[in-house]
């Protein structure tokens, strides 16, 4: 036989099998089964049981209910669900079982609770559909409510999720694709919610419309099917709560610049590859946003940089309007586009500083949300209730006095209600208009009829606070809710003021410049600098590009290890995003032909998990390129082909430089880093090559890097130096130069067409014997051992040569 809670959870958990339940039980929050097993392991809370019918013994974990949001979030970190079950009757109000219910299921992508989420950053909950060619894409956050969705060709779909950085993913059960290959934890669920009928359907419910066409797709199946997935889902999950979202928006990824996922990471634009803090990161360089919502729009225009002149312009005349203001000129009212959004919401303002208290509890149910003076009623009912517990707070004393016992109390509890509590010797002494109200093994518990009567005045008072708190609130958030599009609107003027005064004081503070944006297929740079580096490395010296597809498409940048080669390509792709985002950038002036793609080829990351070697993840990202470089791309290539043979480097290196430079297709404007310094020879034969090289000068046997890019191509690396800098042994640097010598003397003689001598095995082993003579402190030694020691190696060398 179950105990009818026992019933009652098995009920409620059946509906969310997929879900932990917290199932409220009073001040805690309990979870049973399997469930208290999890939770007990994941929130490392402790494992206990509970009988819950004859011979019913229930695994049970809880935890305070007041610790809800630090509990929670421990589960939806690690990508868990959890059903909240709340009491929806107050205990007592109804003789019996208390009503409970799931009021939500939280999940990582529908979290709201303000402590679970990064203020700066949005929190998505995205869906995906796939059919041969074509993907849906669409994403809500719905503490911004904002809704969106696509359609797009389905190789874009990846980057397009991790450009969104989900923190779940919506997908029909039946989709091919194992849960790993997306960026974020997985739901699956039934393919009904995606078919195209239903979807269409729950969207038109959802906003009252009759058809899709006010929202711009209508002709895009995959778009619908995947927003009105998401819609069922909130539906199901929120219950109902979704009234904020009130648009959808159906956008193109073909307007933005496609930023794939190694050139988001390449560039370090969000945070760096190495330590994967956001410390370092071009967005923290930028990022002085003094609001979340100017934070997560700053955010937002930096994964999707865009592609339009005249959008662009509006946002650089945004920023200069607000330099102008920095500097104390005031501008001349021509940004009215952005303070439209800026009415004052004065009545919503008025309405909640009346209302609500000035630090509100977090739930409603602890009651004293309301201010007083708002409403005459409740602040009667919590006089009167005020009073009562005044009366009883008094009674002890005025009982003690009246019967004399010392040891009377005056007590409340949930069951029985107020009491006057009296020990057992000292019943004899109870007054005549006492009622006996509990027997205790001490003593007796005894009400009277005032008692009584102050008793449900009380309770009466507090359970009638409690509904008039709660439907004050309500109505207060229906009157703030009809307002809810202003202050959306006047949010979203706030995130644009704030995204763009953050850019407009890096431009101050930095000294950057507005680029001059055209179509023409040119970046031209003067005195360009690192954005990141230039923070942290005092005395960065700036650098001229030159770029275009008519004499200099690309760029073949020889030079030193350590001269600054990486720094100067990521700078050139960083100015460039950052004039695409409406941004000033940092140089003396640029002039920036808007390019559709960034694509990045930058060190060796070694891709195990997926099972691809150091070279093969170098050989995919560059296949990726040249099938999907246009002529309008930017190109970055930090070394080809160092991670096999020197001569298949070469090779391959060579061909692919050839390759962007000849195919009609590509022609993309490229600047290729290389140590081949053979590469350099191709500035003879192709029309649109031009060799750069980083400059040094060589003083008393040390090199000096200047950082300074100057034309023509470099004939050294000087990596023997850089290994002595970092600390090699000394032996094997000279070992290392001897080697050098030999293999560039050989070189020289085969380029002269002599025949040469036998040549010089590349990494033979030196014979111990002369470490030993190296290692021989001759001024320590007498005559004789040196004589000894002569005799010694000598026979040691001629056995080293017999073996
Ligand atoms: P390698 O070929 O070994 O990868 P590299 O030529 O790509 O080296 P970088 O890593 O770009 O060299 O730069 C080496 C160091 O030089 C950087 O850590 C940076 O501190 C400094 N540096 C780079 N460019 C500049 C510059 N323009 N002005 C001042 N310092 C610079």
């Amino acid at each position: 036989m179950l105990t009818p809670i026992r019933r009652q959870y098995l009920r409620i958990k059946q509906s969310y099998p997929e879900a932990i339940v917290f199932f409220r039980l009073g001040d805690f929050y309990e979870t049973f089964d399997e469930d208290a097993r999890l939770a007990s392991r994941e929130m490392e809370i402790t494992l206990t049981s509970r009988e819950m019918g004859k011979g019913q013994r229930v695994p049970m974990a809880g935890f305070p209910a007041h610790a809800l949001d630090n509990y929670l979030s421990r589960l939806i970190d690690k990508g868990y669900k959890v059903a909240i079950c709340e009491q929806l009757s107050p205990p007592g109000a109804t003789r019996g079982l208390v009503q409970r219910d799931v009021v939500r299921v939280v999940t990582p992508g529908t979290v709201v609770e303000p402590s679970l989420l990064d203020n700066k950053t949005n929190n998505y909950l995205a869906g995906v559909v796939f059919n041969q060619e074509e993907a849906g894409i669409a994403y809500v956050d719905i503490t911004t409510s904002e809704f969106a969705t696509t359609q797009l060709a389905a190789h874009l779909a990846l980057a397009e999720l991790e450009r969104l950085q989900p923190a779940e993913i919506l997908i029909p059960n039946s989709t091919d694709l194992p849960d790993s290959s997306l960026p974020a934890p997985i739901t699956r669920l039934d393919d009904s919610w995606f078919e195209l009928d239903t979807a269409r359907r729950s969207l038109l419910e959802h906003f009252g419309a009759i058809t899709l066409d006010g929202f711009g797709c209508d002709h895009l199946p995959q778009a619908i099917m995947t927003a009105g997935a998401i819609i069922h889902y909130l539906e199901h999950t929120q219950k109902g709560a979704l009234s904020q979202l009130t648009r959808l928006a159906t956008y193109s990824t073909t307007s933005y610049m496609l930023l794939d996922t190694q050139t988001r990471r390449n560039l370090e634009l969000f945070q760096t590859s190495h330590l994967g803090t956001s410390r370092g990161s071009l967005l923290s360089v930028i990022d002085l946003t003094k609001t979340a919502m100017g934070g997560r729009m700053l955010r937002r225009w930096l994964a999707q940089p865009l592609l339009d002149i005249v959008e662009l312009s509006k946002r650089q005349d945004a920023v200069e309007w607000l330099k102008a203001l920095l500097e104390q000129e005031m501008g001349d009212g021509s940004l009215d586009w952005l303070m439209e959004g800026l009415k004052p919401c004065d009545e919503v303002i008025g309405l909640i500083s009346q209302a609500i208290v000035d630090e509100p509890p977090a739930g409603l149910a602890e009651g004293g949300v309301v201010k007083q003076g708002f409403s005459p009623e409740l602040d009667q009912l919590r006089g009167a209730s005020k009073d009562a517990k005044h009366y009883l707070a008094n009674l002890e004393r005025q009982e003690r006095e009246r019967t004399g016992i010392k040891s009377l109390r005056v007590g409340y509890n949930k069951v029985f209600g107020y009491y006057i509590e009296v020990s057992k010797p000292n019943l004899p002494r109870v007054p005549p208009d006492y009622i006996r109200k509990q027997t205790l093994i001490g003593g007796e518990r005894f009400f009277t009829p005032e008692l009584k009567e102050y008793e449900s005045l009380i309770l009466n008072a507090q359970e009638r606070i409690a509904e008039l708190e709660a439907s004050i609130f309500r109505q207060l958030c229906r009157q703030v809710g009809a307002d809810g599009p202003r202050i959306l609107a006047v949010a979203a003027a706030v995130a644009h003021i704030d995204a763009f005064s953050s850019l407009a004081e890096a431009a101050v503070r930095y000294g950057y410049v507005r680029p001059q944006l055209s179509d023409e297929d040119e970046i031209i740079i003067s005195a360009g600098r690192h954005p990141v580096v230039e923070r942290s490395e005092e005395g960065f010296i700036p650098n001229d590009t030159c770029l275009g597809n008519r004499d200099a498409q690309l760029i073949i940048l020889t030079g030193p290890n350590m001269s600054g080669k990486s720094t100067y390509l990521r700078q050139v792709a960083l100015i460039v995003l950052l004039a695409q985002i409406g941004s000033f950038v940092p140089a003396d002036s640029a002039k920036i032909g808007l390019v559709d793609r960034i694509f990045t080829r930058v060190g060796a990351q070694e891709d195990l998990a997926a099972g691809q070697s150091t070279f093969m993840v170098e050989m995919t990202e560059t296949a990726n390129i040249l099938h999907n470089a246009t002529p309008r791309s930017l190109i970055i290539l930090d070394e080809i082909g160092r991670g096999t043979s020197t001569y298949d480097g070469l090779s391959i290196a060579r061909a692919v430089a050839e390759y962007i430079h000849n195919h009609p297709r590509i022609g993309a404007k490229t600047i290729f880093a290389t140590h081949y310094h053979e590469l350099v020879e191709l500035a003879g034969s192709l029309p649109r090559v031009k060799n750069f090289n980083v400059a040094v000068i060589e003083e008393g046997g040390k090199v000096i890097f200047l950082h300074k890019i100057i034309p023509g191509g470099a004939d050294r690396s000087y990596g023997i130096y850089v290994a002595q800098l970092a600390g090699l042994p000394r032996s094997v640097v000279q070992r290392a130069q001897e080697v050098l010598a030999d293999l560039e003397g050989d070189k020289s003689r085969r380029q002269r067409g002599r025949p040469h001598p036998p040549q010089l095995p590349l990494f033979v082993e030196r014979p111990p014997v002369v470490d030993e003579l190296l290692q021989l402190e001759v001024d320590s030694l007498t005559p004789l051992e040196a004589i000894n020691k002569l005799y010694e190696l000598k026979k040691k060398a001629g056995e080293g040569e017999n073996t």
